[in-house]
């Protein structure tokens, strides 16, 4: 009877132990099921945050994301902050840089162009493709500060070459990620920005050898590449004439 006793007492044991291990087996089943979900919800927020919905539209629209073709571009939307000459937050969501795709793709090239020659190097875009409604919020700004024309497309006229998904913004940023020094900063607006007489502003001490170096470099790579730049703003580049895209492609409104 005692023996009885014990050996029932050894077989529920034995249950018991084999019901733990099994249940051990299935919790660890279901934490590795939990991992599974929560990376693919991971994964799904990520892509809802990746594609704001100014994205979304201009990809409908056929616009392509620069860092889509080559994600080794550093993208900074300065409109996307305060951090700009407005001083405002002028696009809500547009964190992404998109370009026309033949635009696009020469920013690529250009890009290509850069690490032959400097692998330490790489771009970072500051502006590309601007909606028609942010440009008008920038005119507004503008027109109130007193800022010159020449600075700011007036949309009533159509609008610039940003509109169109056809110039871009952008400098070089070294092997630290710090920007080169180009002799201004980005968006400022007065000669010392200007590229037509730049053995002058070396001449008056207003920019460094360095600095038209580093503009020249830029531009060298931008410029075998397909892209035009401006006479005032050296970070500036047009994939094609005001003409042509009018002609040619669509206003982004
Ligand atoms: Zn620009």
């Amino acid at each position: 009877m005692r023996f009885r006793y014990l050996f029932l007492l050894l077989i529920v044991g034995l249950l018991v132990a084999c019901g733990g291990g099994n249940r051990s087996i299935q919790v660890a089943a279901d934490q590795q099921n939990v991992e599974v979900v929560s990376a693919a919800n991971e994964e799904s927020q990520q892509q809802e945050v990746i594609l704001s919905e100014s994205a979304k539209r201009l990809d409908s629209l056929g616009y392509v994301n620069i860092q889509g073709l080559d994600s080794t571009i550093e993208v900074e939307m300065i409109y996307a902050t305060s951090d700009n000459f407005v001083g405002e937050v002028l696009y809500d969501d547009l964190t992404e840089a998109y370009l026309l795709p033949e635009a696009a793709e020469k920013l690529v090239k250009a890009h290509q162009l850069l690490k032959e020659k400097h692998p330490e190097y790489r771009f970072v875009v500051y502006d590309a493709a601007r909606p028609m409604s942010v440009q008008k919020r920038m005119w507004e700004v503008a027109k109130k500060n007193g800022w010159s024309h020449d600075y700011v497309a007036n949309p009533a006229k159509g609008g610039g070459l940003h509109n169109y998904g056809a110039a871009v913004d952008l400098t070089i940023l070294d092997e630290n990620g710090v920007p080169l020094s180009m002799g201004t900063a980005f968006d400022y607006f007065g000669k010392e920005a200007h590229t037509d007489k730049e053995q002058e502003l070396v001449a008056e001490g207003k920019i460094t050898e360095q600095e038209l170096a580093n503009r020249l470099l830029l531009r060298s790579v931008m410029k075998e590449a397909g892209f035009t730049s401006i006479s005032s703003e050296w970070w500036h580049f047009n994939h094609c004439s005001r003409k042509v895209a009018v002609e040619k492609y669509q206003l982004i409104e």
